[in-house]
């Protein structure tokens, strides 16, 4: 299936909540994007709410649904969910301004500096793919310079079951893991904080309708059973990581915390943004249950994601985030989402509303598109200089992580994904 284009996505179409309309903006009335959320500070159950402009809409409030159940409304099936956005845009759409259910909703808002969030569904259990083909060339390379991608890669999408439980949502901060790390050329592991900190830049999908165990989605229908995407970086802990992960893959290296954005952009709001997937000339084409019509058309979503780091320092100092990487997610991605989807089920696994895939690190082509400090720093062997003269190669007590994205296209109206911000505490 693919997600068609509506009256939601016309670029005409302003709100009668002004922030929403200001270029730039990443919640514009074409976005929409789910989110749980509170008044900050109450111990109130939290609701279901969508952004718009510097404002949440809280759904309940202004009518339109009658649960806090995240998961009971990613469940719904595509048409449900058109349903819903359609509604929800036409009652913010300008043309409502002055009428009775305006003065209704307007009430239903409370603005995003007055909330806190919560992870935007429960996660009842999460996999983390592989499909950053760069990225996996450049740590391969690392490990293995003669063959650095395994021949398995160009497929079979590559993934590990992750754990669900230490998913965080933005603005929360961890502490530096501890764990056995041992060196090259010492004789026996030590156990102490992790010295080699990493994000990994990535992207969230979220499915909505599940399917039954035993029954496998076949890749035309795997859209269907997406609710959307959202930012996630999967913290990594690379000396435990390179200590522990043979024979069984990433354990306790990956399992202390994993942070995503509040907001998932759903697959509609994406419709204007998507692109073909395609084979670089020479590579192998994908089997027939991951090869669909619908997937070469446009199985890649068109998405820019940036990194940002903010050090203790340059908190203290009032100083901005300095950039550390800037790419594509098209440039990245060997696999898409529909692939990622119907690979998981093939073997008759179930996959349950609220469920989280990872994409694994969308690193670009060149050096500045790199999604971990691994790959900036070549393994930690090249610190990078930050503009405050500060120099990192992994991350250091009260470094502030931020991950960006948003779409952008000729005819459309930019969508974002807001951030997905950790800092690592000692
Ligand atoms: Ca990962």
């Amino acid at each position: 299936m693919t997600y068609p284009l509506d009256a939601t996505h016309d670029a005409q179409r302003q709100s009668w909540v002004e922030s929403a309309n200001a270029a730039g903006c990443d919640f514009p009335i074409q976005n929409l994007p789910f989110g749980r959320f509170r008044a900050a500070g109450s111990t109130d159950a939290f609701r279901i709410g969508v952004a718009i402009g510097d404002q949440v809409l809280d759904l309940r409030a202004a009518g339109l649904i009658d649960t806090n159940d995240m998961n009971a409304l990613m469940a719904a099936m595509p048409a449900e969910r058109r349903a819903l956005r359609q509604k929800i845009s036409d009652g913010l759409a300008k043309d409502k301004e002055g009428s009775a259910q305006q003065a209704a909703w307007a009430k239903a808002l409370l603005p995003q500096a007055q909330a806190e969030y919560t992870v935007p569904c429960r996660v009842g259990d999460y996999t983390d793919f592989y499909t950053g083909i760069h990225h996996a060339t450049t740590i391969g390379k690392l490990f293995r310079p003669d063959q650095p991608l395994m021949p398995n890669y160009k497929w079979v999408p590559i993934g590990y079951h992750g754990r669900a439980s230490s998913i965080v949502v933005s603005g929360q901060s961890f502490k530096r893991p501890q764990g056995q790390t041992k060196a090259p050329d010492a004789a026996e592991p030590s156990f102490g904080p992790c010295r080699r900190l990493d994000y990994e830049l990535e992207l969230g999908f979220y499915i909505g309708p599940g399917n039954a165990l035993g029954s496998a989605i076949g890749i035309d229908d795997a859209e269907a059973h997406l609710f959307g995407v959202g930012l996630f970086n999967d913290w990594s802990a690379r000396d435990l990581q390179a200590w522990e992960y043979q024979p069984l893959g990433p354990f306790l290296a990956k399992n202390f915390a994993s942070t995503v954005s509040p907001w998932i952009v759903t697959m509609e709001a994406l419709a204007p943004f998507r692109a073909p997937f395609t084979r670089p000339e020479g590579d192998p084409q994908p089997l027939p249950y991951l090869d669909g019509e619908a997937n070469r058309q446009q199985g890649q979503l068109d998405i820019t994601l940036e990194v940002y780091l903010q050090t203790a320092k340059m908190r203290a100092d009032g100083a901005a985030p300095a950039r550390l990487t800037h790419g594509r997610v098209t440039e990245a991605a060997y696999w898409t989402a529909a692939q990622l989807v119907a690979h998981h089920t093939v073997n008759g696994c179930n996959l349950q509303p609220g469920d989280l895939l990872g994409s694994g690190t969308l690193s670009g082509p060149t050096p500045d598109a790199a999604g971990s400090l691994m790959e900036l720093t070549l393994g930690g062997k090249q610190a990078i200089a930050l503009p405050n003269g500060e120099q990192r190669t992994f991350l250091q007590d009260g470094d502030t992580l931020i991950l960006r994205g948003w779409c952008e296209r000729e005819g459309a109206v930019r969508i974002g994904f807001g951030e997905a911000s950790g800092t690592v505490v000692g």
